[in-house]
């Protein structure tokens, strides 16, 4: 049981700010946490004095970026995850706050953590807010990075590592707002419950299906704030803030090419290295028809007048009967986020054939990630392909890993406007539009089970730095990780404080 929080004396969420600021000012700075259970002693936290101080909560965000260079050092690339000492980690910082966390095993070895911050005696889990991230992260090439990985480096105002912002600084951000609100004795008009998930980035046992299968009334919730969208960062300010409310569903198709295996020296018409080059070639030039769902048009309107007068004017294009196949071109070929928006994508990313230099190979195959709008099947796909590729020789088959398709959050709710109204005041007037984000998060299992789930990193950060997560050097900028902070801090306060 969490300890409760005491009835405040005031009310408004201007002062409930004010108080939280000045109850964490005190006692942080100086404080350097020592070892706590399940914290590796061996890990020493870097001395806060390197994320500036540009907002009231600025000593929080120093000791938030303690947890985070603590938790790259803890190295989860999934596979295998191996989530548990992360789990731990996540858990003794909740500890030292007089929290009670639970560790909940998915698997051996693979577990998240959760905590509650009570409103009530009885929790109305329809009204309760879940902060949700995942612990573990993908592999790193060390190789290719200029620093190690691992490492949890500051340098010029950036903290290297995996996961820096994918997702141990969103992981980082929830923790301290959970724990802002803890210190403040806030009263909260509902629960608040954080979550950090395993095998986000494989979506495999230990992932959030199980969780929720085995473990749901621990964090059954009404909404929840997770990845999935950005603050957009161009030319040096936020151009818009990219609020989630809907994903795009993975699926993998297997493409198979058979033919005679035989003898290097007298090829023959039916190799099938060379069917599936061929079938792969015309799958890789191949364009899906453009829908346009309801979130992505909505987009689209706020995007047009925040581009320059030429993008803009095929933006306003893209729908109409007479320029919209010409604007369909022009944007996709502009950016590949709003091509993979405005359609089904399908990317070949393995190839296998052969076992030796001099013999043509009886079987070849590729592999294509296939990426649905919401609502459509692979099934139309898989037909669509047929009929391109167009070859005896050449089948395909559906892998049975799909993701999951589910309905997407609304527009319209308290905690939709709540999360723009702050990101559009907090960075600098930007618009906050909706967005269906390409790649697949956790809330789709959340939707599923009712939950109005957005995404949001809360971190203003450029297309450079966005590029990095899943690539070398991931990084992120110091004075981004603590204004990500401040807003989820603000987010929190703003949605859970009594009114
Ligand atoms: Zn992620």
């Amino acid at each position: 049981m969490n300890s409760r929080p005491s009835r405040w004396p005031v009310s408004g969420v201007l002062r409930l700010v004010f108080a939280l600021v000045f109850a964490m000012a005190q006692p942080l700075l100086a404080q350097v946490p020592v070892s706590g259970p399940g914290i590796p002693a061996n890990s020493p936290r870097p001395v806060a004095a390197t994320a500036p101080q540009t907002n009231d909560t600025g000593a929080l965000a120093r000791e938030a970026q303690g947890w985070l260079a603590d938790l790259i050092k803890i190295n989860t690339s999934n596979p295998p995850g191996g989530e548990d000492p992360a789990a731990k980690y996540v858990a003794g910082v909740l500890q030292k706050e007089g929290l009670t966390p639970e560790i909940l095993e998915v698997v051996p070895g693979r577990s998240a953590v959760v905590a509650r911050l009570r409103s009530a005696a009885m929790a109305d889990p329809s009204k309760a807010l879940l902060l949700v991230a995942h612990l573990d992260v993908v592999p790193a090439d060390k190789s290719r990075w200029s620093v190690d990985p691992f490492g949890g480096v500051v340098k010029d105002g950036y903290l290297y590592g995996r996961g820096a912002i994918d997702d141990k600084g969103m992981l980082t951000a929830n923790l301290a707002a959970f724990i802002a609100l803890k210190r403040s004795g806030a009263h909260l008009n509902r629960d608040v419950i954080f979550l950090a998930t395993a095998d986000e980035e494989t979506s495999g046992d230990a992932s959030i299906r199980n969780l929720a299968a085995k473990y749901w009334d621990k964090f059954a919730a009404g909404y929840a704030i997770n990845e999935g969208g950005n603050v957009f960062v161009k030319n040096g300010k936020v151009q818009y803030i990219g609020l989630q409310a809907s994903e795009k569903v993975s699926a993998n198709i297997t493409v198979i090419a058979r033919g005679t295996a035989g003898h290097a020296s007298q090829p023959t018409k039916d190799n099938a290295v060379v069917h599936l080059a061929t079938a792969v070639a015309k799958i890789g030039a191949y364009n899906a028809p453009v829908r346009f769902t309801s979130i992505v048009r909505r987009y689209f309107e706020g995007l047009a007048p925040l581009e320059d007068d030429e993008i803009g004017k095929w933006i306003r294009s893209l729908d109409t009967p007479d320029r919209g196949e010409h604007a369909q071109r022009v944007i996709s070929d502009d950016s590949p986020l709003w091509n993979a928006m405005l359609r089904d994508t399908i990317a070949p990313t393995t190839l296998s054939a052969g076992s030796a230099r001099n013999v043509i190979p009886g079987e070849a195959r590729a592999n294509l990630n296939v990426r649905l709008l919401p609502g459509n099947t692979i099934n139309t796909v898989v037909e669509d392909l047929n009929k391109l590729v167009n070859d005896p020789l050449v089948r395909l088959e559906v892998l049975p890993n799909a993701g999951l398709a589910a309905p997407d959050s609304s527009l319209e709710n308290d905690f939709y406007a709540t999360i723009a109204r702050i990101a559009t005041r907090e960075f600098g007037g930007a618009p906050t539009l909706p967005f269906q984000s390409t790649w697949a998060t956790d809330s789709s299992q959340l939707r599923l089970h009712n939950v109005q789930a957005y995404g949001l990193v809360p971190f203003p950060l450029n297309d450079e730095d966005l590029k990095r997560m899943h690539g070398d050097d991931e990084r992120i900028p110091l004075a981004s990780f603590a204004k990500g902070v401040d807003v989820m801090v603000k987010i929190v306060t703003e949605f859970a404080g009594a009114r």
